[in-house]
């Protein structure tokens, strides 16, 4: 399987990118649920995780939904967002950060990525801001856990009177300064999906400070009914209320963050460590060590342009000419597949999806678009084999490594060993 022939055993059981990890009390809350007949959209288990996600978080009031991208959507819904409206939303993220802005008709403008923390570059935004100066509202993403950067990107807004949604669905236990991520904006999600570092199975939730938003998103959710003896309604209603069953595996999950935090941590570090006493050619997903402290969600590795052998995608396959001495993404997750371990490609960046390539883009040069498109037409990066943008950049040399917590050592070894294979 190696190029040099080195052969390694498959894991046994598949080693995942990120699977849940439960502990026990989850249970016992759902059966509380259960035994108790709160079996709806009310009761002491969605009590409980609003109560508790405050406290860790410090935001005022949390409003528990049936999913992180509810959560968003009631927050495009609490920016007022009207249709044909322009919102400034993270590039390189999962497509849920963004689709909300289309459900109220708004036109997402995507802005570029910058290298330090891979999420959206307060250059670039500014940029933005001096080709649509009438925006109003900005949604930013922090990628794998990590915090972008805060404080530039919340004095751009300041300066221009925009409202920032802060997506935290990644990032949830994550601080900035000391302070958690989902406090930053007016209005902020984190999710309990399955794959994110603390799970419902499924769920989210709407943090904010303020309470007449909060107490909206509480109205809208529960399918907007008014105050009257039968269903009265003066407004838009949705069923995005969590279930008191999800939220009682939430419930069970909250006391385990900072432990899965920790796990997740030691797998960065440990690969961090090994690849660097390899000496291969690559780096993992970075941070602002000084300012923030990611939750690790997924371990990511990014290989460095001497290190990069040919690779090519198309919109729906991938090719690449191994090399001695050399990698690529889809040579590492091909690898790592066939020895039963999951890797993905980083997220494809929004500007880069078909859904999204008749919308805007704007990197810190301006208007990116004419060159992106450029790039789809002959579906190669630029004449010299360099992308053309931060976003494509990163998607083209960048992979996220298995980042299981239940991960062992033995086998986080192996898969640094497969990788090590690749670059032979
Ligand atoms: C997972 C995720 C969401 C959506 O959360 P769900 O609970 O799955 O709806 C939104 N944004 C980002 C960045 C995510 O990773």
């Amino acid at each position: 399987m190696f190029k040099q022939g080195k052969e390694f055993k498959a894991f046994e059981s598949k080693v995942w990118l990120s699977s849940p990890t439960m502990h026990g009390p989850e249970i016992e809350y759902v059966k509380e649920a259960y035994e108790t007949n709160w079996m709806s959209t009310v009761g002491q288990n969605i009590n409980e995780v609003e109560r508790i996600a405050c406290e860790k978080t410090g935001c005022h009031y949390a409003v528990a939904l049936s999913a992180g991208t509810a959560a968003l959507h009631m927050a495009v819904k609490l920016a007022g967002v009207q249709p044909g409206e322009k919102v400034f939303c993270s590039d390189m993220t999962f497509d849920a950060t963004v689709n909300p802005v289309v459900y109220e008709g708004g036109i997402p403008v995507f802005i570029d990525t910058e290298y330090a923390t891979w999420n959206m570059d307060p250059v670039a935004l500014e940029q933005a801001f001096r080709l649509y100066p009438e925006v109003k509202t900005v949604v930013v993403a922090h990628l794998y856990g990590t915090p972008g950067k805060v404080d530039e990107i919340k004095e751009v807004c300041d300066r221009h009177g925009a409202t920032i949604i802060e997506d935290a669905a990644e990032s949830f236990g994550a601080t900035y300064k000391g302070i958690q991520t989902g406090t930053f904006g007016t209005y902020n999600c984190i999710s309990f999906n399955g794959n994110k570092i603390i799970t419902g199975s499924s769920g989210g939730m709407l943090l904010t400070d303020d309470k007449e938003a909060a107490e909206k998103v509480r109205k809208w959710s529960t399918q907007a009914r008014e105050n009257a003896p039968w269903y009265q309604h003066e407004e838009l209603g949705y069923n995005y209320r969590m279930s008191n069953v999800i939220a009682g595996v939430v419930r069970g999950q909250l006391p385990y963050l900072e432990e899965h935090i920790a796990q997740k941590k030691a797998i960065y570090m440990r690969y961090k460590e090994a690849f660097k006493r390899a000496g291969l050619p690559v780096e993992m997903n970075p941070y602002d060590e000084k300012n923030s402290e990611p939750n690790f969600w997924l371990s990511c590795l990014l290989i460095k342009p001497e290190g990069m052998c040919r690779q090519m995608r198309g919109e729906q396959e991938a090719l690449y000419l191994p090399e001695h001495g050399k990698s690529c993404p889809t040579e590492i997750l091909e690898t790592l597949a066939s020895y039963n371990a999951e890797g993905r490609p980083i997220w494809k960046p929004m500007h880069m999806q078909p859904i999204y390539r008749m919308n805007s883009f704007v990197t810190r040069e301006g208007n990116g678009r004419a060159k992106t498109n450029a790039y789809l037409a002959v579906g190669a990066v630029g004449k010299d084999g360099r992308a053309l943008d931060v976003g494509m950049d990163l998607f083209q040399r960048g992979l996220c490594l298995p980042s299981d917590n239940k991960m062992t050592a033995g086998e986080q070894d192996r898969v640094i060993e497969i990788v090590k294979g690749c670059f032979e």
